[in-house]
């Protein structure tokens, strides 16, 4: 018995998780700092009986009271997540997290209170998570108590692929390597996005800030990597997973509200971004999106479904180039560029507040549409400069106005507008003031006319 115990107390206990885990703790402890958080830990005790294998950490939920030194989750939605894991039986809920915003890193008295109450419960293991965030960052604690033991402060153990297997089947092709240095920030996690973000992933895009406020619900699972279990979660959390999944080496920052909101936030992300990646499906936010990315000095590609998604329209505007703003007066301006496409049922120039209501399209449609963004997308974070063929790239699926042909590209290079209200220089700033404030510049004609329209006409497997 005596060598049992001193074999047992050769190795700590560990905690096992994965990045993804790991990154949902963090996610959520920052988010509610200085205010405690916490959740369920749901996991199965190792065959060593040391150790804790965890298979799911659960958010506080909708209704958890955060105070500064306590947090009550909420009891149904930690609930709702055993249930769905309850098929497996070795599945027990044998743990938990929680933030100490205080800094404690240890448990506290009704901690440990907590943990003893093990014969009680029934569990012969009990694991117990402590976030603590101070000046230097963030930082979890594992902590177990076996049946007749104290409590041990446990090892976090990161359960991961093999990062040198992962993006082996790239090796080799030029430009790729860069990818992993790249960061981009997401806004828009619809269908279209959430294949894109898929795709960065996968071609080694490593650093993520995704930007939505919206809900996963069932009409979304025929479209994008959306799946039944992923109703009633934010889609911007769910995206986190899968980034996570892939690559649980990422770097995934999570703001679940609108582009409108928490602009600080939001700058700090943008300034650190590469490209600004926009796919929303309102003009008012592609316009704040507009304002950011000026305002940041940073790149933007902007993605838009044609009505069912018989083709979709990408502008990339880079910073004292053509911004969106200009591009979308430019394109939608009745005496447009001879030449430029007008494409039918999207109203461009109504400027319109309101969201497009959604749209009935196969999912394999988007699926090509955030094909090719993801491509431009790729493209640009590889080179650093915009394709040769123009800003703008209207992209064909079905025969239909503008297209005369399946699969067809259209580009066209849109020049910046001289005095554009969202990247008016100081210059043209200066140079207006005094004139009619609703004075439309009589050259507007003109700057359309010289937008240089770079019609013409591609095929796919000739691109
Ligand atoms: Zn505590
Ligand atoms: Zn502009």
């Amino acid at each position: 018995m005596r060598l049992l115990n001193s074999r047992a107390r050769q190795r700590v206990g560990e905690i096992r998780l994965t990045r993804q885990q790991y990154e949902a703790i963090r996610n959520e402890v920052l988010q509610k700092a200085p205010l405690e958080t916490g959740g369920v830990v749901i996991g199965q005790v190792a065959p060593s009986g040391r150790d804790f294998d965890v298979v799911a950490v659960t958010g506080p939920g909708p209704n958890a009271i955060h105070e500064r030194y306590h947090c009550s989750i909420d009891a149904d939605y930690a609930q709702l997540h055993m249930r769905a894991l309850s098929e497996d039986k070795r599945n027990v809920p044998a743990a938990d997290w929680h933030s100490h915003p205080a800094g404690l890193r240890v448990p506290s008295g009704p901690d440990q209170a907590a943990m003893a109450q093990l014969e009680a419960d029934g569990y012969a293991l009990r694991a117990h998570l402590i976030a603590t965030v101070d000046t230097e960052g963030f930082h979890l604690d594992g902590f177990i108590k076996r049946l007749g033991c104290k409590i041990e402060p446990a090892r976090i153990v990161f359960v991961e692929p093999d990062p040198h297997a992962l993006f082996q089947r790239l090796r080799g092709l030029a430009g790729v390597d860069t990818l992993v240095k790249r960061e981009v920030m997401i806004v828009g996690a619809g269908s279209g996005n959430s294949l894109v973000v898929d795709g960065l992933v996968r071609a080694g895009v490593a650093s993520f800030s995704l930007v939505d406020q919206d809900v996963v619900s069932t009409p979304n699972l025929v479209r994008g990597i959306f799946e039944a279990r992923d109703v009633g979660r934010l889609k911007t959390e769910v995206l986190r997973d899968r980034i996570l999944s892939i690559n649980p080496r990422a770097h995934v920052a999570t703001f679940s509200h609108t582009i409108q909101e928490k602009q600080d936030a939001l700058e700090i992300a943008a300034e650190s971004a590469d490209l600004i990646i926009c796919g929303t499906d309102s003009q008012d936010a592609n316009h704040s999106v507009n304002r950011l990315a000026l305002k940041a000095g940073k790149p933007a590609a902007y993605g838009a479904a044609l009505p069912e998604a018989y083709g979709g329209d990408f502008v990339l505007a880079l910073p004292g180039q053509a911004c969106y703003a200009c591009v979308m007066s430019a394109i939608s301006t009745p005496e447009s560029a001879p030449g430029a496409p007008q494409p039918r049922g999207i109203n461009y120039a109504s400027g319109a507040a309101a969201a497009l209501p959604p749209q009935p399209a196969l999912g394999v449609n988007v699926s090509i549409l955030a094909g090719v963004f993801t491509k431009l997308c790729l493209d640009f974070l590889m080179a650093g400069t915009g394709p040769s063929k123009g800003n703008v790239l209207f992209y064909g699926i079905e025969p239909k106005p503008p297209f005369t042909d399946s699969f067809q590209t259209i580009w066209q290079e849109v020049l910046r507008k001289p005095g554009c209200p969202a990247c008016m220089t100081d210059d043209e700033f200066a140079a207006r003031q005094g004139e009619r404030p609703h004075g439309v510049p009589a050259s507007l004609a003109e700057i359309i006319r010289s937008a240089k329209p770079k019609a013409r006409i591609v095929p796919l497997d000739a691109a």
